[in-house]
Order: structure tokens, then sequence, then C-alpha cells
């Protein structure tokens, strides 16, 4: 029997939030279990956008030193442009993609929107995104609603390649990952917490003290409902609390005799500080090992090479190279 494939890129765009953590890293690290896991760093995703050389180069260490920090050692875990066939896939995927299919991409569509300039990356980027996946021959892609329809083209990319020019890509299954977590923004609890953009004021990031923590929560958003009864989950009237009440949840705590808002902040306070800690010890420690970090990413970087080369080569072939 072979063992299930796994693979999953985070984009280097801002500190990760609780939400990236409560949403993709804890469960990334509890699925490890029986399966050959790739993670990576999606750097050349970063890139698609104005950015920051020295930004961008200090959130992919940043990224990097946390997939080990949170205990993805189990993992193969790479930085996206050390695995050149990732963009050399890309460009092949171009050749098959269509102007009219790219067009139709409504993250393109919403990120452009309104911008003088839109680097043709930003178009393009759906095509690096089909050779990621398609470079780790992975038989099911679980996908949240915002990347779903990136996932269709993938999948559109691969069989129109494979009747052009012969089997080349495992064509792989959309699949729905079981409801997680969905953290909202504690200024705007309508809004999910980003890592990027305005919505970040209201964002806790993995590696924040206990004492930000604290300050964040206890300016997060709620209402102005008092009395017995105020603390309870109702996602259409009461946004802030609800969102509250399920960090708490999804931290190991409980709202079990809480009656005031003031209450359930510290409790949600504790929890959330109880879950991030040990992470933010690790990747403190990490950080002062930075060898042991390059290692771990240069030895992951050497697996993808090895087992995105003959997909690269196959693909190569196929269309008339070499
Ligand atoms: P992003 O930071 O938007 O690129 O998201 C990377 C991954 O983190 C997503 O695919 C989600 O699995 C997870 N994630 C991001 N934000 C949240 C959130 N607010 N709540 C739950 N999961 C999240």
């Amino acid at each position: 029997m072979t063992t299930t494939r796994r693979l999953s890129l985070l984009k280097p765009t801002g500190h990760l939030t609780l939400g990236n953590y409560l949403g993709a890293l804890r469960p990334m690290a509890a699925g490890q279990d029986g399966a050959d896991c790739f993670f990576g760093v999606a750097d050349l995703h970063a890139l698609t956008v104005p950015h920051d050389p020295r930004e961008v180069r200090g959130l992919i260490r940043e990224l990097a030193t946390l997939l080990l920090a949170v205990g993805l050692d189990d993992s193969t875990l790479f930085v996206q442009s050390r695995v050149p066939a990732h963009a050399q896939l890309a460009y092949l995927l171009e050749c098959t993609a269509y102007t009219g299919e790219l067009n139709r991409m409504i993250q393109f569509r919403e990120k452009g929107r309104d911008q003088p300039s839109t680097r043709v990356s930003l178009y393009t980027y759906p095509a690096l995104m089909a050779a990621d996946i398609l470079l780790y021959e992975p038989s099911q892609v679980p996908v949240g609603d915002d990347q779903r329809q990136h996932v269709e083209l993938t999948r559109d990319l691969a069989m129109r390649f494979n009747h052009a020019y012969g089997p080349v890509f495992t064509v792989p299954e959309i699949t729905t990952p079981a409801a997680g977590a969905r953290v909202m923004d504690l200024g705007d609890p309508t809004a999910k917490m980003g890592k990027s953009g305005a919505a970040a004021a209201g964002a806790i990031h993995v590696l924040d003290s206990p004492d930000v923590v604290k300050r964040k929560i206890a300016r997060a958003v709620t209402d102005s409902e008092t009395g017995p009864g105020a603390v309870r989950a109702d996602r259409e009237a009461k946004p802030g609390v609800t969102n509250l009440l399920d960090i708490l949840a999804a931290c190991g705590g409980s709202a079990d005799g809480i009656a005031t808002y003031g209450a359930l902040k510290k409790a949600v306070t504790d929890a959330v500080v109880a879950e991030l800690e040990p992470v933010r010890k690790r990747y403190g420690d990490l950080a002062d090992d930075a060898a042991h970090v390059t290692k771990v990413f240069a030895a992951g970087a050497a697996r993808c090479r090895e087992v995105t080369a003959p997909v690269l080569a196959a693909a190569e072939a196929a269309i008339g190279l070499a």
C-alpha cells in the first residue's frame, strides 16, 4: 500500500496569525502520521504584488522557522524557489492555459481591481499553483472555497495536457477539508482574521507575546448586551462574542460558568497564550540555531528536487522539449 502524499504551501506575505495556526498549521502537524507530507514556503507567490525584498526575505525565514516550531519535523519542508521545477513546470502550464480561463480567476480580478498596474505574475499565478500541485502527484487536494477555482483549473490543465501530449500528470480529486475553526478578526468579527492588509490590526500573530495577546483580546469588539445570558454564541447577532467563544473552544478552553465579557476575555487570553507559548518558545530556540533550520530546509529541497524531477522530465519530453 502506498502512503498518502499531502502537500501544502503557505505564502510568506505577512506574520502568521492565530487563524493560520488553528486553520492550517495545527492540522498540518496533526496529519503527519502515516502520510508523506510536503510543506512549503511559497516564496514565488509572494512576488505577485509590490514587495520589499528585505521584508520578503525576513518573512520567508520566519515562516520556515515557524513550520519547524509547530512540529512539522516529520515532513519534508522546503522553500519553493529552491526547487526550480516549480517555475519550470509553471511555464509549460502557461503554454497549456488560455487567457480566457485566467481572465476568469476571481482572485486576479479582485486583487487586480483598481490597481494602476498589475504584475503579469498575478495573472499567471494559477499556472504556478498548478505546477506546485502536479509536481507532487497527490491523489487528492483538500481545498477551501477561496482556492477551489484554482484547483479546478489545475485539473483542467492536467487533463488538457494529458490529452494533447500523453498521460503525464495525475489528475487530483478535489476534497473539502473537515470544517475547521474559522477565526474572525477581533476588530471586525465579520471579516476573516488575515495576515496582511487592513484587517491585520485585529489579528493575533502566532509569535505575539502574552502581553500583546492580552491587549489585543482586551480590545476585541463585543456588543452592548449585559446581564445573565449575554455570553452566548449567535453568529448573526453577536459575531464578536461568538468569535471569542470559538477561539476559546479551539484552544481547549471552556466557557462554562462565564457570565461577563471581561471574564470571557480573560479565559480566551489564557487559552490562546497556553496554546501559542510552546510554539513561541520553540521558535525562539530555533531562531538561535539558524544553521539547523537551514540544514532541514536544504535536505527538504533536495528531496523535492528528486521527487519532482521525473514529473518535469516527462512533461518536457511529452511537450516536445529535450
Ligand atoms: P492565507 O494566510 O489567507 O494565505 O491562508 C493560509 C491558510 O491558513 C488557509 O488556507 C487557511 O487554511 C488558513 N487560514 C488563514 N486565515 C484563517 C482564519 N482566519 N481562520 C481559519 N483558517 C485560516
